[in-house]
């Protein structure tokens, strides 16, 4: 019965890379299937969350938003109020440097 413990490791080695693409262990899933079931280990793991995605979308969020400097919530990088103080972000080029100001009055 050699051939069931292949199929059986060969599994569990799918289950891992399989667990390793969702941001998981890929060692410790690889135990867990050959120690329990390799159906199992893959039924866990794909019902647990996608960790890698939910990374990626918390980066994306990130990117896509700021942190108010008064009372470090975040907004929308469109924001130009901040919906949970109202502070008022500086709006305009954020370009640092000598800047010519044309402000002759007076
Ligand atoms: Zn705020």
């Amino acid at each position: 019965m050699a051939l069931w413990i292949l199929i059986w490791l060969a599994l569990a080695s799918a289950v891992a890379a399989y667990a390793n693409e969702r941001g998981r262990s890929a060692v410790g899933w690889l135990f867990f299937s050959i120690f329990f079931s390799p159906i199992l280990g893959f039924v866990i793991v794909a019902a647990t969350p996608n960790l890698k995605a939910e990374a990626e979308d918390r980066a994306r969020d990130q990117s896509r938003s700021k942190t108010c400097p008064q009372c470090a919530e975040t907004v929308k990088q469109a924001a130009k109020v901040c919906r949970h103080c109202g502070y008022q972000f500086p709006t305009g080029p954020a370009t640092s440097g000598s800047g010519a100001s044309e402000s002759t009055e007076g």
